[in-house]
């Protein structure tokens, strides 16, 4: 997935003629302060985090700005973030103007309809996924007659968009359907469209370049992907790890188990936080790699569910023993382990004689390791919302 950070999303529209708050990139307080001001950027301003996550309004990665004193120390503070487990490296620096509403509209595929869905809400500037489904129009779209006067009618109705501002709306959904075609975009989102005076202006771009036709445009090759930097990490060594948004690891084999491991764990009140699926390895190093991955992502506490089938239990304890000692003291976690299978008496007595909580049934195990989380933090563990 080529999902574009908001300042190259909002390039696109630029190419496209939709309507932007004036801006630049920045990637130091002191660029930020020297960027506004009469000359550059107007104040006041807004200073937006670059970072592929949403929520940034409410999560403090948007500032606001009226000198550049204050640009200065909003840029600082938000170049010290790590938001939801990325670090913030730029800033998109906008003239903050006076908007009297907040919209939402989009264009994207619906996969059960097998057609292009135009998305408009009245109730912008909130994630999407939070508003009720009767505030949302979805008006569908031929892929060949594009966006007609009466989709775009049926828009500006469901956002009461009149006189000029349908006229505004009227255009700026003709650019978005060219973005979306030409582009090859699986989604092209804006969330909020401000109403500004009597126009319309893009204060957010959201663009997602159809990973297929990728090869149709070089141009964002440069793209980073929806991967967490730890799961990039995880990709170049070959391992199965996937961060979430709670704080217990999972450590399972097979993808099957792993899953199912997620479920009974959410199922007892437990948040997973990362998930990494050993397969079929017991070899020591993999494990080991696999360990301090894990170990990085700072979980509250780790459940370790390991069916010995091929690969046998007390390879697997042996493996996981010694991964344990190579975890710097600093990032050591609480271990509960179920390992069920092939020499499994053997497998937990070495896992007991280790130190770690090793439990045979799944209920006991499951209880055990969300107790040790929640002993520990109430936190997330910094994976993508
Ligand atoms: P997100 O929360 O990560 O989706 O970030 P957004 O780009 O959507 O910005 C969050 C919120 O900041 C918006 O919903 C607006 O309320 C506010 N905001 C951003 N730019 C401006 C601006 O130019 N003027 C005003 N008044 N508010 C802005
Ligand atoms: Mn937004």
């Amino acid at each position: 997935m080529v999902k574009l950070p908001e300042w190259r999303g909002k390039e696109v529209f630029r190419t496209y003629g939709v309507p932007l708050p004036k801006g630049r990139v920045v990637r130091s307080p002191e660029e930020a302060a020297a960027a506004v001001g009469p000359g550059g950027i107007p104040l006041p301003c807004v200073l937006k985090a670059q970072v592929l996550a949403g929520g940034r309004g409410k999560g403090g990665a948007v500032r606001f700005a009226s000198t550049p004193t204050e640009a200065l120390e909003a840029a600082r503070a938000i170049l010290g973030l790590e938001f939801k487990g990325e670090k913030v490296k730029e800033l998109l620096v906008e003239e903050k103007l006076a908007i009297s509403q907040e919209l939402y509209v989009s264009l994207t595929l619906d996969r059960s309809l097998r057609l292009p869905v135009l998305m408009a809400s009245a109730r912008g500037g909130v994630e999407i996924e939070s508003v009720e489904d009767h505030e949302i129009a979805r008006v569908p779209v031929h892929p060949f007659a594009g966006l007609t006067s009466y989709e775009k009618r049926a828009a500006a109705k469901s956002l009461g968009l009149t006189g000029p501002k349908a006229r505004s709306l009227d255009l700026l959904l003709d650019r978005l359907w060219e973005i979306f075609q030409k582009e090859d975009a699986e989604l092209v989102e804006i969330n909020p469209l401000a109403v500004v005076g009597e126009g319309l202006v893009a204060l957010d771009a959201k663009v997602i370049i159809e990973d297929d036709a990728s090869f149709r445009h070089p141009q964002y090759a440069e793209v980073r992907d929806d991967r967490t930097p730890l799961e990039e990490i995880a990709r170049e060594k070959d391992i199965a790890f996937v961060q979430l948004d709670g704080n217990i690891g999972v450590i399972a084999n097979g993808a099957g188990l792993t899953m199912a491991t997620l479920d009974v764990l959410q199922q007892f009140g437990g948040r997973p936080g990362v998930f990494l699926d050993l397969g079929g390895t017991d070899d020591p190093k993999k494990v080991t790699e696999a360990f301090l991955l894990m170990a990085r992502a700072r979980p509250a506490a780790v459940f370790l569910n390991i069916f010995g089938g091929v690969t046998r239990c007390d390879t697997v304890a042996t493996g996981l023993v010694e991964a344990m000692k190579e975890v710097p003291a600093s990032e050591r976690f609480p271990l509960v382990a179920r390992i069920r299978g092939n020499n499994e008496t053997e497998g937990i007595a070495i896992l007991q004689k280790a130190g770690v909580t090793s439990l045979r049934d799944l209920r006991e195990s499951v209880q055990a390791a969300v107790a040790a989380a929640a002993g520990r933090s109430a936190g997330g563990m910094g994976g993508p919302a």
